[in-house]
């Protein structure tokens, strides 16, 4: 597009005017085109410059999803995990005083004879 209108400028140039009112017209309407074009090819620029940008980001957003799925993945075993442990090392009973199902840890069951009932503070298994 510059290209042209250096050829339409130099076209006018080769033209040899009069400096009449006309030509002086056709000039400012060439440095208008001139100008025009520059804004053009810096604006073009700066969308290509966004585009590539945005395709960057795009790159991450993807990355990031990656991960993403991958720690969450991970904290689902984690979660299944902790579900066995607690399976595992705790013991339910049902409250005599409310009625509460209670876990007792096992191995506070072995160092204490008299756990308490969180939700009551009674003791499980009575005085
Ligand atoms: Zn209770």
């Amino acid at each position: 597009m510059k290209q042209k209108i250096a050829y339409l400028k130099g076209l006018m140039d080769g033209m040899k005017l009069a400096e009449d009112d006309n030509s002086k017209l056709l000039r400012t309407i060439a440095d208008c085109l001139e100008r025009i074009a520059e804004e053009v090819e810096t604006e073009s620029a700066r969308v290509d410059n966004i585009e590539s940008e945005i395709e960057e980001l795009n790159n991450d957003v993807d990355d990031l999803d990656e991960v993403l799925g991958f720690l969450l993945e991970e904290e689902d075993e984690e979660d299944d995990e902790d579900d066995e442990d607690w399976e595992d090392d705790f013991d339910y009973f049902t409250c005599p005083n409310c009625g509460e199902v209670v876990p007792v840890d096992e191995e506070m069951l072995q160092k204490e004879a008299d756990p308490i009932c969180p939700n009551c503070n009674s003791k499980l298994f009575g005085e």
